[in-house]
């Protein structure tokens, strides 16, 4: 259990998304199939599901989930993954509202199989991700049952985790930092990735504090579950090695334990400038 309180969430900014399987845009342009695959939370999803993406089956109970999520209270957000999303939205916009003026709330989706995006046609085995083309997140909860098989946690710091470095590539557009790091190929993907692991961070530390708090106090045992969940997606994790670091995207297991750290202990978002140091 980590929200504390009771009552309705109203739904935050989130809606159920995809069902739309007929239209969606597959075979958009490559540009744009390179957008969304370079923001993945970071799971190569070849390596998860095996099978064909663009054969995975779309939302067929849109109505019940979009009921479901305009219903969720703060409790279930303690026990129901979906409400537990649309929490940590609740909470992450408040916390990057008190931190950055001008920041904006992005469109949160959570859907199952597959789903049109402004960034080309998304499915499930991406793994969660950010689109800046219409700065909506994107989340299927069946991931968070995934990253535990791959050795990460499902526990709910870790899956509000996952929430919140989606919400640091939105404040990282709203930055400018993504659309810099995007023309920068894998160095600038890793310094993205590893700048979201970091404001991920910045949230936790102030997700607990103040009369607004959401959460309870974070206990040490949850931010173990966080940090087993940013080893799982390593990329030497995801990889089974430490060759090659030039191809990662996202960072090494250590790289990510050590900026979502940083964020955490630090609770400052200008100790996140991934591209202000050759020390990553
Ligand atoms: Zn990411």
């Amino acid at each position: 259990m980590t929200f504390q309180g009771s009552g309705p969430l109203g739904g935050g900014n989130v809606s159920a998304g995809g069902g739309g399987g007929g239209r969606m845009a597959l075979g958009g342009g490559v540009g744009l199939i390179v957008t969304i695959v370079a923001l993945l939370f970071g799971v190569n999803p070849g390596q998860i599901m095996g099978g064909d993406p663009g054969s995975a089956p779309t939302g067929a109970s849109d109505q019940a989930l979009s009921e479901h999520i305009a219903n969720c209270t703060i409790e279930q957000a303690n026990s129901d993954d979906v409400c537990r999303i649309v929490a940590t939205t609740v909470s992450l916009d408040r916390v990057w509202g008190s931190l950055m003026s001008g920041y904006t709330r992005p469109a949160t989706k959570i859907f199952s199989g597959s789903i049109a995006t402004a960034c080309g046609a998304g499915t499930s085995a991406m793994g969660p991700f950010y689109c800046p083309g219409d700065k909506t997140a994107y989340f299927d909860p069946a991931f968070f049952a995934q990253l535990k098989q791959m050795g990460g946690s499902d526990g709910p710091l870790a899956q509000e985790y996952v929430v919140a470095h989606e919400y640091g590539h939105h404040v990282e557009n709203l930055t400018g930092v993504l659309a810099k790091g995007q023309r920068m190929g894998n160095d600038g993907s890793v310094r993205i990735e590893l700048q979201a692991d970091c404001l991920a961070g910045v949230w936790m530390s102030k997700a607990d504090e103040g009369p607004d708090a959401m959460l309870e106090p974070i206990t040490d045992e949850q931010i173990q579950t966080v940090i087993a969940s940013a080893k799982a997606i390593g990329d030497d994790t995801i990889t089974g090695s430490s060759a090659n670091p030039e191809s990662w995207t996202h960072g090494s297991a250590a790289q990510r334990v050590r900026w979502v750290t940083t964020g955490y202990s630090t609770g400052d978002p200008r100790r996140c400038d991934t591209f202000a140091t050759d020390d990553l």
